[in-house]
């Protein structure tokens, strides 16, 4: 018997591990941050909404029962993961980070790496292309407003909500996303260069595949660094982790 699981979601692996550990008898609840107006839910027992910061999330894991927790959300989620480990710390209880593996290069790839989108907007004006191809989600964009040279295709799930660079169009579109899918609209549209985030995983990696096809660079926003919490990278081990913990 293990204790009652809350996962922190927002990722398909986060969907995974509530499925398996669900199937598997497991007292799993899964929370969203509710930024989605359609999200993908996962089975079983979700919450929506923020904590109202480490103290809300502590007051929570408490009054919810909650004998351990996984940080699943996705690897560009910062402060939902720094409230995770605060609100585990103070609680007394285990605190275990699922975050699937980053992209890497292979032959034929020509990736600039960059720490933030700031450094990605800038690396843009370096590289000399035209027409680029945003992926790196509606939060952030405002680092791209001020560029009115360049032409934007901004591929988001959401609308934005912030201020766009003057020449672009807006796709509203959510993964998974294909190879044959990704080299039509990079045709379609005149794309000379891609820019991602090191977001990592199967569903959103087609682009990278299309950029290399068309031997274009592809701007890579590395992932913030993050310390201190006990880490794996499937959802098999957190599953493996969840079931080793102790009845509360
Ligand atoms: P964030 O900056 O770390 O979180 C902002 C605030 O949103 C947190 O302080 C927390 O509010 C609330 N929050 C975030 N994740 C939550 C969760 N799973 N359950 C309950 N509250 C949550 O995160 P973000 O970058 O805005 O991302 C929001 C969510 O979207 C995350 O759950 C993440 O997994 C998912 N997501 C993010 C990205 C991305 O590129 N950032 C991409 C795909 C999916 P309180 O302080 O009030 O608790």
């Amino acid at each position: 018997m293990t204790p009652r699981i809350l996962v922190l979601g927002g990722t398909a692996e986060a969907r995974a591990l509530a499925q398996e550990l669900g199937a598997a008898g497991v007292a799993v609840v899964s929370s969203l941050a509710g930024r989605v107006a359609r999200p993908r839910l996962p089975t079983g027992e979700v919450r929506i909404g923020g904590f109202g910061g480490p103290q809300g999330l502590e007051r929570w894991l408490v009054e919810h029962a909650i004998g351990a927790v996984v940080d699943a959300t996705h690897p560009f989620a910062e402060r939902i993961s720094v409230s995770a480990a605060q609100a585990t710390n103070s609680a007394g209880l285990p605190l275990l980070r699922l975050e699937r593996p980053g992209w890497e290069a292979g032959a034929g790839d020509c990736w600039y790496w960059v720490d933030d989108l700031p450094q990605a907007a800038a690396a843009l004006r370096g590289l000399g292309a035209d027409r680029v191809l945003l992926t790196t989600g509606r939060q952030g964009l405002a680092a791209f407003a001020h560029d009115d040279v360049r032409w934007f295709l901004i591929r988001c799930v959401d609308p934005p909500d912030v201020a766009l660079p003057a020449r672009h169009e807006v796709l509203l579109e959510r993964g998974p996303y294909t190879l044959e899918g990704e080299l039509a609209l990079i045709d379609a549209h005149c794309i000379d260069v891609v820019v991602t985030k090191d977001s990592g995983g199967r569903l959103t990696e087609a682009k990278l595949h299309a950029a290399r096809h068309r031997g274009l660079p592809v701007v890579v926003v590395r992932r913030p660094p993050r310390q201190g919490v006990p880490t794996v990278r499937t959802v098999a081990e957190a599953a493996a982790w969840a079931w080793r913990q102790p009845p509360g």
